[in-house]
């Protein structure tokens, strides 16, 4: 969750951004894979990788596949410079689990689109220069997947407000962003009219497969591992289940990013991955905290201990960013044919 856009310039001069974006786009051409490595070891070392997160993740891709020849040149570069930051304008307030509800509304003008509406829970918006924004272009709420539309939203452009919002622990990393007759230019419509369930889809198995699905805890493992080996006092069983268990899902989120590699939208795939995945990082602050405090002799680190509650305060979070544990699993039951 750490924002650093100097991190992130950096993070670009080394050339591990826009791994999977063209050359010519100013990317690596390198692959999935070499950003599942890349990001691995960012999390794992809790590196603040806020700042780019979402555009090198998804926009960019995003962008790659369905944007025109001259969206592509316009924004990829910046992405892969990490230079240009990008948020995620999908809920709003009475469409998060049922996204296809969504009310914003883009109306035809000359040159381009009129759009009015609010967006909500929208990270990094305060720190983004792009919002790809998911809102109706014609039809009403109870059209449902039809008649949605993708555009870029320059968050700079009159018009858009955006409110912090504060979670939890205090942190304001999300939004609500308000739209009041904003232009969009023509050709800031990403794809087709129409075509934006169908894209909003496919980024979100992006979105719900990747190392951070599994790895947001790993900060206090890593600490509690080294506590262990500091002390005498033996959690092998619980330990070697919490390891054992993160090796498994890794397979499994590997296996995806084969799939993502294909150009395939592995969405069923990605959904087990997110639902399996959080429930591991919800279950392992707890999981730590209980075996830190199980000996009122043991005195752990204070800094293990602040941890442990900062990302036990964050974990319930986990289950509902990216899509709620109970739409995954009824998106689940319905690729096994069972709904
Ligand atoms: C940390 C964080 C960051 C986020 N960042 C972004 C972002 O950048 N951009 C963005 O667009 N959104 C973002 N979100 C929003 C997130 O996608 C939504 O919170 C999520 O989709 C759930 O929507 P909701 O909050 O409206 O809950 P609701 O949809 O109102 O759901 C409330 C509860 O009802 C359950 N429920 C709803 N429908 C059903 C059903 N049909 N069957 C069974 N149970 C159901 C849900 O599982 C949930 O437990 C973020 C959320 C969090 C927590």
């Amino acid at each position: 969750m750490g924002f650093s856009a100097e991190f992130s310039r950096k993070m670009a001069e080394k050339g591990w951004l826009g791994l999977s974006i063209e050359k010519q786009y100013g990317g690596q051409e390198a692959g999935f894979f070499r950003r599942y490595v890349i990001v691995e070891e960012l999390l794992a070392a809790g590196a603040p990788v806020s700042a780019h997160w979402i555009a090198d993740r998804q926009s960019g891709p995003l962008i790659q596949r369905y944007g025109s020849e001259e969206q592509k040149q316009r924004y990829l570069p910046g992405i892969c410079a990490g230079q240009s930051f990008f948020c995620i304008g999908m809920s709003e307030p009475n469409a998060g689990s049922d996204l296809a509800s969504v009310r914003s509304r883009a109306e035809k003008t000359v040159g381009g689109w009129l759009l009015n509406g609010q967006k909500i829970w929208t990270t990094n918006a305060t720190r983004s220069h792009y919002m790809i924004a998911l809102v109706r272009t014609s039809g009403s709420a109870a059209d449902r997947h039809q008649g949605l539309s993708q555009f870029v939203i320059d968050l700079s452009a009159p018009g858009v407000e955006i409110r912090e919002i504060k979670d939890l622990n205090g942190d304001a990393h999300f939004s609500e962003v308000f739209f009041k007759d904003v232009f969009l230019p023509d050709d800031t419509l990403i794809g087709d009219e129409g075509a934006g369930w169908e894209q909003v889809t496919a980024e979100l198995a992006f979105e719900r497969s990747g190392p951070e699905r599994i790895l947001s805890s790993i900060v206090v493992l890593e600490g509690w591992l080294n506590w262990l080996r500091a002390t005498p006092q033996s959690h092998d069983e619980k330990l070697g289940r919490a390891i054992a268990h993160l090796a498994t899902l890794r397979e499994l989120s590997i296996s995806v990013t084969a799939r993502l590699a294909a150009g395939e939208s592995p969405i069923v795939q990605a959904a087990i991955v997110k639902d399996l995945g959080t429930s591991f990082e919800q279950e392992l602050p707890v999981m730590i905290a209980d075996a830190l405090t199980a000996d009122p002799r043991l005195q752990p680190p204070r800094s293990l201990m602040e941890t442990t509650v900062f990302v036990a305060g964050a974990a319930p979070s986990y289950s509902l960013r990216g899509g709620t544990r109970e739409i995954l699993r009824g998106m689940i039951a319905r690729g096994l044919g069972l709904r």
